[in-house]
């Protein structure tokens, strides 16, 4: 494109807003939205502008790297590359085995088809290890949702709810176009609770909003269960025509007092009996969003399965505001788990964590530390890391960094010298999603839409023409990866469909592939084992893990230790950076400047401690120089501190413990860490 406007959609974040790339000879020049796709509504968050900063960084790598033996690295051709990084893998596999190989799948290039590649790849080299970031975000609440009704649907249609129960999240940051939809609801009549230890901007818009403990959320919502069953304000025919265990959790859930509710979660119990009367009064038409201030703690999956009973008890089964459970699009699947399940190849982590290999096929990282470091019960020497960086993000850094350096091969695929692209032996450059070419489903509203390269930096290969070059070389690549570039791979996908990438093309708002069927489990089973609604689980009571999703007091609650008086949270959002991407754009790092640890008022003067004071963090884990940040005395619960997650300069996860996981997802405990706060 010389000069003009080209429809596309943004990958800064998962959200994936509609939007117009602007050129003016060659060069891009603007994002601006996108007006008529439903999922962003006309508008966008300036992360998605930021696009273009790091579509032309000066940072941004744009050649093959190798690592040379002083620790620099020199620029090698991609055939040199890829050559050494194929008879590097053809000698680990022959040395130990195919299974000493994984691939790990970050977002900064993208998420569903990137993640289906990266599957396909290392399956079809022979091992079953796939990781992903998946491993500490989404998976916890997708499992949540998928033990009770045998699916999720992220993102339902808010604005047709009378009532909202956001809990643990906070859209403005987070996915800032489904604001819209909130306010057409407010504008409607909707009320809103907003649940967080944190007064986030959403709280202060709310109804109620109640602060609790963190990892006290699974209380509350067996308090709001108790309050429906008590009071017989629950759909009774779902619970007898499709349900399974409703007694077992009307028994458990009688202790769940609003005043237990309150000794656990520290809300107040009229505050917990206020939520119930406005589900009372607003059910079915109720919206329940989990974000991942639950399914960071060790008790996570059990949280977001309450909420999910609390929703099918209130009515909202299969409504639009509620579980409404989508149809798939019927394309061909890029994954070989049919053709190639591999199970018998020990996954790493499966067998801590099966529920999370069994419903996800998701390998663990943590666990994946201990088996590169030679503790694991094979060795796992090599690996492809597409844009992730655990160096930074993975908790218990000094470990990661351990075990990261023990591998006898690490490629990274990546635009900067991340912390983790600096340990690996090559460092392949990544394509932005401008770059690439790649179909996108939206379950809420059963629609495709397609993209395709609208910008090139010359000489740079995306992502399938790496996995394409290395599996031909490999010697799988005729039979796994025929296809020649990414537009071939989606017409692959698309053609038991009917549709086509041509057809597609001509839908930039988006092809609705089938309208939407509401409460299909009237008519049908649902896709849980027993083919009802799971409020117990006999397939988690086989697997010896809590059938009903018992509540356990957190980790913080239970140690109680003096030594560690306060509750680290971590995980959080920030308007302008996303995990640990974008700090190095220069004008969002004006704003965010540096790291800081946010601190309740009242803790800060008992301590001494004032704004931009230095302070030390320490947890069983480790310690952390950072500077304080005092809030206001509401904004923060006293006792509780919050530090963003994704510094590369003052790395949160140097306190974080990477074995104190959720038994279900394997995820670990970011949101309730005990530490101690001392002034420097
Ligand atoms: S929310 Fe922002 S970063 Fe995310 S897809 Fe939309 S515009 Fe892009």
């Amino acid at each position: 494109m010389t000069s003009g406007v080209v429809p596309t959609l943004c990958r800064m974040c998962d959200t994936r807003c509609a939007i117009n790339v602007h050129f003016n000879n060659g060069v891009i020049t603007e994002i601006t939205p996108f007006k008529d796709h439903p999922i962003n509504r006309g508008r966008m968050c300036p992360r998605g502008g930021a696009a273009i900063d790091l579509f032309y960084h000066k940072d941004r790598i744009l050649k093959p790297l190798k690592r040379k033996p002083d620790g620099t690295f020199l620029e090698i051709s991609y055939e040199q590359a890829l050559d050494e990084i194929a008879a590097k893998m053809a000698t680990l596999k022959q040395r130990y085995g195919a299974r000493s190989m994984g691939v790990w799948k970050g977002e900064g290039l993208g998420f569903y088809q990137q993640e289906e590649l990266a599957r396909r790849f290392i399956h079809a080299f022979g091992s079953p290890n796939y990781f992903s970031n998946d491993s500490a975000c989404f998976n916890g609440r997708y499992l949540g949702y998928h033990l009770v009704c045998g699916y999720w649907n992220a993102f339902p249609e808010f604005d047709q709810a009378k009532l909202i129960l956001l809990f643990g999240t906070n859209p403005p940051m987070c996915h800032p176009p489904f604001m819209r939809e909130f306010a057409d609801a407010r504008e409607h009549g909707a009320k809103l609770v907003v649940i967080d230890p944190r007064l986030n901007p959403m709280a202060c818009y709310a109804d109620v909003f109640a602060q609790p403990y963190p990892g006290t959320d699974g209380a509350l919502g067996w308090g709001l269960i108790r309050y429906l069953i008590q009071t017989g304000n629950y759909d009774s025919e779902l619970v007898k025509r499709h349900s399974i265990g409703f007694e077992k959790i009307a028994a458990y859930a009688e202790k769940f007092t609003p005043e237990y509710v309150e000794k656990q979660s520290g809300i107040f119990s009229q505050v917990v009996e206020e939520i119930a009367g406005l589900i009372i009064t607003n059910r079915p038409d109720i919206s329940i969003f989990p974000g991942t201030g639950l399914e960071h703690h060790e008790n996570g999956v059990n949280s977001v399965r309450t909420l999910a009973i609390l929703s099918c008890l209130s009515g909202a089964m299969g409504r639009p505001c509620g579980l409404f459970q989508p149809e798939p699009l019927g394309g061909r699947k890029l994954t070989l788990y049919d053709e190639l399940p591999l199970a018998d190849q020990k996954p790493i982590g499966a067998d801590k964590f099966p529920v999370l290999y069994d419903i996800r096929k998701e390998c663990h990282t943590m666990t994946a530390m201990d088996y590169m470091l030679g503790k694991g019960e094979y060795p796992l020497k090599g690996l492809i890391i597409a844009s992730a960086n655990p160096a930074v993000t993975n908790p218990n850094i000094p470990k990661v960094l351990d075990a990261l350096a023990n591998l006898e091969l690490l490629v990274v695929n990546e635009f900067f010298a991340t912390p983790t692209a600096r340990l690996a032996h090559y460092v392949l450059p990544a394509a932005t999603f401008l770059e690439r070419e790649e179909l996108h489903y939206y379950p809420k509203c059963q629609m495709v839409n397609i993209t395709h390269k609208v910008a090139q930096i010359e000489g740079i290969r995306d992502e399938y023409g790496i996995w394409h070059d290395l599996a031909h070389r490999l010697g799988f690549g005729r039979q796994y990866f025929p296809w020649k570039d990414e537009a071939a791979v989606n017409r692959w996908i698309l053609e038991p469909t009917g549709l086509t990438v041509e057809k597609l093309r001509q839908f930039p708002q988006g092809y609705v592939y089938k309208p939407a069927r509401y409460q299909k489990y009237l008519n049908g089973k649902l896709p849980t084992p027993s083919g009802k609604l799971e409020f117990a689980s006999p397939y988690l009571a086989k697997l010896g893990l809590s059938e009903i999703p018992e509540y356990h007091p957190p980790y913080h609650k239970r140690k109680a230790d003096k030594k560690y008086p306060f509750v680290l949270t971590t995980g959080a959002r920030k308007s302008l950076l996303y995990h640990s991407r974008n700090q190095n754009i220069a004008r969002f790092r004006n704003i965010h400047k540096e790291a800081e640890v946010e601190i309740n008022p009242e803790d800060a003067a008992r301590l001494g401690i004032k704004n931009d004071d230095l302070v030390r963090i320490s947890s069983e884990v480790g310690t952390l120089e950072i500077r304080a940040t005092v809030r206001h005395p509401t904004e923060l619960r006293r006792g509780v501190i919050e530090i963003y997650h994704g510094w590369e300069e003052w790395p949160v996860n140097l306190l974080t413990y990477d074995d104190i996981n959720d038994p279900i997802s394997g995820f670990p405990l970011l949101k309730g860490v005990p530490v101690r706060i001392e002034k420097d």
